[in-house]
């Protein structure tokens, strides 16, 4: 039986006695409208912890103002279905007003590691992921936390932020899932018109293509106008970015270390993203 906790009062109490028993808590935030992604996280979690919890929260300050917010897709019901499948011992899924009552104006300022790749185009993002986590983490207090490297930028921020600010919680990195075709499973590709999802396949092959074109030995600059090209020609989406970076440090990037290449493609209704993990020669 999957629990649902809806305030923050009783997630506190629940974890409280778990963490009293000794249990370990695997926490996997999300917004929900869950696919195979998500669940893969949750099985991780599971591998990892004694208990696993998953937050499901629409989080109005990681939104900018002319975004996706009041559009995102929402099912509850569907969601905590699916969650009940795979075993999520309990589900927190707060209110807007549970987890906002007051905005005292204080935020977090996550610095350049939050400035390019998508933070460029959504410069307060961030600071909203980071605000809505530390409420999270001290809500549902868990030893590990699961986050799936579709969202690539965000587990380098979070990373680098538990680091910073010494936050008790195990970060653990969870691969992409993908369609069948390629494409990284997004809440948001149930927005795709049917064209656009038949185009959509293109932005993992470019990015593809352009790894392999970085190991045989084209230059960082020239694979991602080729990656750029590609996604041009082949979708009607307009590039964001194409970026290639260390990670997870997303500094300038060195043929030993480990890089990424990552990419934002704009459709009309739906912005969707995906990237590469390019290993360094000290780690081949
Ligand atoms: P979201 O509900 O989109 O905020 O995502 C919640 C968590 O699921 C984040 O850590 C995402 O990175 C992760 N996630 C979303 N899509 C995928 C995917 N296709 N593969 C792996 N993890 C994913």
């Amino acid at each position: 039986m999957t629990r649902i906790i809806e305030t923050i009062e009783e997630m506190r109490e629940w974890s409280a006695s778990l963490r009293a028993e000794g249990k370990t808590i695997g926490y996997v935030p999300t917004m929900g409208y869950l696919h195979e992604g998500h669940l893969a996280l949750v099985a991780e979690a599971h591998r990892v912890s004694d208990v696993v919890v998953m937050s499901i929260f629409v989080n109005p300050t990681q939104f900018g103002p002319n975004e996706d917010f009041d559009s995102y897709p929402r099912d509850l019901p569907r969601d905590a279905a699916l969650a009940a499948d795979a075993g999520v011992d309990c589900i927190f899924a707060p209110s807007t007003e549970e987890m906002y009552p007051a905005d005292g104006g204080i935020r977090i300022v996550p610095g350049p590691i939050a400035q390019q790749m998508c933070g460029a185009s959504r410069p307060t993002h961030f600071d909203g992921v980071l605000q809505v986590l530390l409420k999270l983490f001290n809500i549902v207090s868990p030893t590990d936390a699961f986050f799936g490297l579709k969202d690539a930028q965000q587990v380098a921020v979070v990373e680098t932020f538990v680091r910073d600010f010494n936050v008790p919680v195990r970060i653990h990195r969870v691969p992409i899932v993908r369609e069948r075709d390629g494409l990284a499973k997004s809440s948001r590709n149930v927005h795709l018109t049917e064209q656009e999802r038949k185009e959509a396949p293109a932005i993992y092959r470019a990015l593809q293509a352009g790894k392999e074109a970085l190991e045989t030995g084209m230059s960082p600059h020239e694979v991602k106008r080729q990656v750029a090209t590609e996604i041009e020609r082949d979708t009607s989406g307009t590039i964001d970015y194409v970026e290639l970076l260390d990670y997870p440090s997303l500094g300038e990037p060195t043929e030993d270390r480990e890089r990424i290449l990552a990419c934002a493609v704009q459709f009309p209704t739906v912005r969707l993203i995906d990237n590469v993990i390019i290993k360094g020669s000290e780690q081949r």
